[in-house]
Order: structure tokens, then C-alpha cells, then sequence
């Protein structure tokens, strides 16, 4: 099987249109959503509505698609990011926004070959961003692979019975093949908001077979995303950062 792998859309229709568009001419057999579908993008309607035309589909959700549908209020949130949600809410349809409320907390365990989750497999809305984290994760779980978002940061960390190992992706399309023996923690980095200085999108098609990761880094139209955010009246700094990678 393989199978589409996306996490942290944040209402880029864009970006994700992108994607969508790239992987027409690839075979998946299964898309699989992370978390954090809207929030930050002015798009958050269409988002979803592309997320749900997706089909199979397996998806959890994320920290912004519980404040955006209201399950929680967002006291941790900063300003910006609570502004984005609350804009989110007003806009999105009650169908979206009954389908996104009721999406499931992650892990969840896709069809008995990996893990999933948004921010860690012990809380959906904690961070992994670099080994301390992700062994801690390690010695609380058993999965043998979970993919994970939340951080918005392309990286695999390997446990093997001696070290753990973190392997950065700089290429635009990153192939790893998973090995036997080794446990591994994987972020496909994300859609519509990357953070690791490259605002190029980020995904990933894992085929369960041959077991290998591919990281595709994509172009969209960033400006038109951009242009729409200013002309939400969002904050600026959510288009600025989408040029920054940051
Ligand atoms: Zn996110």
C-alpha cells in the first residue's frame, strides 16, 4: 500500500491544492491526515472540503482544529494564532465544522502498519523537536513507526538498540528506506505553514511494501495565499512567514 501522508494543512488551499495536483499523476492508495487542518490560512472552508474529497481517508486532529471548532477555547494559544482561530470559526460551515469537531484524538493505528498522531503518541499536544523528546516517546510506546506532526519540521529519528539518530531532509524529494530492527519516528513536515526556513510544502508517500519514506518539497502559489491572508484582514505576520519557512 501506499499511502499519502499530509499533516498541518492550516486552511492553505494553496499549498495544498499543490499536492493534490502533484500526487494525481502518482499511485496512493490511502491519504492519511496528521492534524491541524485549518487555522492561520484564509481558506479554511475549501481546505477541508479538498481534505474530505480525499477518499479512503484516515485522519486525527490537531491542537488548532480543536480551538477552530471550539472543542477548546485556546488559553495557550498566542495572540496571532487565537485571532486565526477565531476568524476560523465564524467562517467555516456547520458541516465542516461538525466534520472537524468530531474528527478523533490521536494515535491511531493505520490498517496494523504504523502509527499516528499530531504532536506525540503520549499527548497529541506535545512537541518532538529533537532526540531528547523523541526517545522519550520511544520509551513510552511500542510502536515500530508513527508518523507525527505538530512541529511543523520534515525529520525521521531512528532507534536502533544502541543510538538514536536524527536524519534531516534538505533534497526536494528525500526517498529513506525503513530498516528492520529500527523504530522510527517520522514528520512529513507540514502543507501550509513550514518552519524549517524552506517554504517550499512538505509531504510524504510511504509505500509499506518496500518500506520507503519519499519527503516531496513542492512549489505553490505563495503569493495568492499570502494576498489572501492580508485580504482576511488576518494577521500580517502569518503571510510573512509563509516566504520565511518560518
Ligand atoms: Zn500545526
Amino acid at each position: 500500500m501506499r499511502y499519502l501522508i499530509l499533516s498541518d494543512i492550516h486552511s492553505n488551499r494553496e499549498a495544498f491544492g499543490a499536492i493534490v495536483s502533484f500526487v494525481k499523476r502518482k499511485k496512493w492508495d490511502k491519504a492519511v491526515f496528521l492534524g491541524d487542518l485549518v487555522g492561520y490560512g484564509a481558506n479554511p472552508n475549501q481546505t477541508v472540503d479538498l481534505l474530505r474529497s480525499l477518499r479512503p481517508l484516515v485522519a486525527i486532529r490537531g491542537n488548532h482544529d480543536k480551538v477552530c471548532s471550539g472543542l477548546e477555547e485556546g488559553e495557550l494559544f498566542n495572540r496571532m494564532a487565537l485571532e486565526a482561530a477565531l476568524w476560523t470559526r465564524q467562517k467555516l460551515t456547520r458541516s465542516n465544522l461538525q466534520w472537524l469537531k468530531a474528527l478523533p484524538k490521536g494515535p491511531a493505528v493505520v490498517d496494523g502498519q504504523f502509527a499516528i498522531s499530531h504532536g506525540t503518541p503520549v499527548d497529541e499536544d506535545a512537541y518532538i523537536f529533537g532526540e531528547l523528546e523523541a526517545l522519550n516517546v520511544f520509551r513510552h510506546t511500542d510502536f515500530p513507526i508513527c508518523f507525527f506532526g505538530h512541529s511543523h519540521f520534515p525529520v525521521i529519528f531512528a532507534l536502533s538498540p544502541d543510538a538514536i539518530t536524527t536524519v534531516l531532509t534538505v533534497a526536494p524529494s528525500f526517498r529513506f528506506k525503513l530498516k528492520e530492527g529500527v523504530r522510527y519516528l517520522i514528520n512529513p513536515g507540514s502543507v501550509g505553514q513550514p518552519r524549517d526556513g524552506n517554504p517550499l510544502c512538505s509531504f510524504a508517500i510511504f509505500d509499506s511494501d518496500t518500506r520507503v519514506v519519499t519527503i516531496h518539497r513542492l512549489p505553490y502559489k505563495l503569493k495568492q495565499a499570502q494576498k489572501k491572508i492580508m485580504d482576511a484582514g488576518l494577521p500580517r505576520p502569518l503571510a510573512d512567514r509563509l516566504a520565511l519557512g518560518r
